[in-house]
């Protein structure tokens, strides 16, 4: 990514284009935006002028004109009042297509990410992606928009004054080079202190996440005077940063107002000055009087626009680059389509590693047959989660083959692999939904009977009928409701109704009292011989139903068999089985 400073007009330029085509079909609405903006100009531009004539025909004492005129400037503030809120209605037609679209497409994008990269990368690094920058970015465009249309408003009123007056004119222009200087060192000094606010109430934020997820932890450990007094302290910085942005955006405001009366003083003197000399008619002097307002805001809006295009810029970098992928690399699939597998895998010489010369398999060679269930065991940190991960195409081997159906999975596209197979980890997450809504959205036409039948195989359907809304009971954030055991059968049930043929289960670590563990085993069993299984047993007391178990040691498969074969042959088997013997005792 290129650093903040060194994003050029040049980028703006290139995001600006490619913003635009997100929401191209709403163009109608950015066209009608932009009309309305060029109409407010216009506008704002002759209302002064109009209430300048009211002025002057009121001191010579013809209120008839006076009547004209001030219903002329109150049809005028009328009219700009409805052409405001319509181009606003336009504004936001147009913004809301237009988020929702880079929205979606960062979603998609985001989820295509390698997992590797997911990774190293924290969570906060795409959620803010998603929902500020994307915000900022739709929000900003068009803030610019009519920032820009104001300043060409402002700009005409200062070329109509210098034909009205060249020293007023010469005049104004001082002033909005001073003003100008003073905003941009105004904004970087702002801008220091924000950094430096935004890095403290991200903090702070992050502290009172945390106290919100411990705070069950805090009250056992009786901590909560402790983490009380930490808020406190978090609380006094924060409000210090804040303090400290604060004074110094109103000292500026201060120096910006002080500068704004002095102009006043000065126009009014210079005009004075120039009605003398018989430079100026007090009737053009009271229009460039009332124009006063926005020629003050030129600078203001110069630095505002500025500062928008740079947000703008590195909101869209932030943005495009998960789009575009350059950073963060995208899984990639072949081309070859499989509809329904039959179930066979085979590993064929595979070698993997997650960092450079860190051999995690070792030339691995397996295979399964549709309909079998297959344990594969050995100490931790063998290498069974790999061999998942490598199935899933989640990493891809760095020698060898890995086939289903003897296609080699690389070439296969990524609804044959990801829509034949399904994985049940150790901690499966649980959507913030309802248990129904759990399982439909895997399965999008999911029928009430189907649903109740794959809950059914999960030996969970009793438990869910036990609950106070059924089926439609809240699970809570990561199925908090829900126990060890009801989670994994849910993601049992959740792997069941999108009736893939193969099921990779990763067996829970975390010791499952033996009712759960037993209703776990009588899942699997029911779904035995009906689909190609494979389990990474973390307790040999579960694998004896398996039809085969392959042993897996330091990346390699060092044997298989059944239990009593390898019981009777291999020592490391042998000795992992009187280990938990012992544990469980
Ligand atoms: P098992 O499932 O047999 O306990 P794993 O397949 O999870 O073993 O891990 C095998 C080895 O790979 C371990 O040494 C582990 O530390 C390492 N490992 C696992 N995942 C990663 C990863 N994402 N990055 C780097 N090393 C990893």
């Amino acid at each position: 990514m290129k650093k903040e400073e060194n994003l050029g007009f040049k980028d703006t330029w290139r995001y600006l284009k490619k913003t635009y085509k997100y929401a191209k079909k709403e163009r109608k609405y950015l066209i009608f935006f932009l009309i309305g903006c060029i109409v407010i100009c216009g506008i704002e531009a002759v209302i002064p002028l109009f209430s300048a004539r009211q002025i002057i025909t009121l001191t010579n004492g013809l209120f008839d004109q006076v009547i004209i005129a001030t219903l002329l400037i109150f049809l005028l503030e009328m009219s700009f009042n409805v052409i405001r809120f319509v181009n606003n209605v336009f504004f936001w037609k147009y913004f809301y297509a237009l988020r929702k679209n880079i929205q979606l497409k960062l979603v998609s994008e985001t989820l295509k990410i390698t997992t590797d990269t997911l990774n190293q990368n924290s969570s906060g690094v795409f959620t803010e992606r998603i929902g500020n920058d994307t915000s900022n970015l739709a929000n900003i465009t068009l803030q610019a928009i009519d920032q820009i249309t104001y300043l060409i408003t402002c700009f005409g009123i200062l070329t109509s004054i210098f034909f009205l007056s060249k020293i007023i004119f010469v005049a104004f222009v001082f002033y909005i080079l001073v003003t100008y200087l003073e905003q941009k060192y105004a904004s970087e000094k702002i801008q220091e202190k924000r950094k430096i606010l935004r890095k403290m109430s991200e903090k702070a934020s992050g502290f009172a996440s945390e106290m919100v997820r411990g705070c069950k932890d805090i009250k056992v450990l009786n901590a909560e005077k402790s983490f009380i007094q930490k808020s406190g302290e978090v609380v006094d910085r924060l409000n210090q940063d804040g303090w400290n942005m604060d004074i110094t955006r109103h000292k500026f405001r201060l120096l910006g107002g002080s500068l704004s009366d002095l102009l006043d003083i000065a126009i009014v003197f210079l005009g004075i000055y120039c009605i003398i000399q018989n430079k100026l008619t007090i009737a053009t002097m009271i229009i460039i009087f009332n124009y006063r307002g926005s020629i003050a805001n030129i600078s203001y809006n110069f630095e505002s626009i500025l500062e928008s295009i740079k947000s703008f810029t590195l909101a869209a970098s932030r943005v495009f680059e998960v789009i575009d992928g350059k950073e963060f690399p995208k899984e990639t699939f072949g081309s070859t389509h499989l509809d329904k597998v039959k179930g066979n895998i085979e590993f064929k010489n595979v070698y993997f590693e997650y960092e450079q010369d860190n051999p995690i398999l070792k030339g691995i060679n397996l295979k399964i047959k549709p309909n079998e269930t297959v344990s594969i065991v050995g100490r931790s940190g063998a290498g069974k989660s790999t061999i998942f991960n490598l199935i899933a195409g989640l990493y891809h081997p760095t020698q060898g083959k890995i086939k289903i159906d003897h296609v080699n999975i690389e070439e296969l596209d990524k609804d044959s692999l990801r829509g034949n197979l399904s994985i049940i980890s150790q901690n499966p997450y649980i959507f913030n939904m309802s248990i129904r809504d759990n399982l439909t959205i895997v399965k999008k036409d999911l029928t009430e009977e189907k649903m109740v039948e794959a809950c059914k195989m999960a030996h969970l359907h009793d438990f869910i009928l036990s609950l106070k809304d059924g089926y439609d009971t809240y699970v809570g954030e990561g199925g908090v409701i829900l126990s060890g055991g009801e989670r994994q059968r849910l993601a049992i049930a959740r792997a069941l109704v999108q009736e893939t043929e193969i099921i990779l289960f990763d067996e829970a670590t975390s010791s499952l009292d033996n009712e759960t563990q037993h209703e776990i085993q009588e899942s699997i069993k029911s779904m035995q011989g009906k689909y190609t299984i494979l389990i990474i047993a973390h307790r040999l007391s579960t694998v004896i139903n398996s039809d085969r178990i392959i042993l897996v040691d330091d990346g390699k498969v060092i044997d298989e068999g059944s239990h009593q074969e390898l019981l009777k042959r291999n020592s490391l088997y042998k000795h992992l089985y009187e280990l938990e013997l012992k544990e469980e005792k």
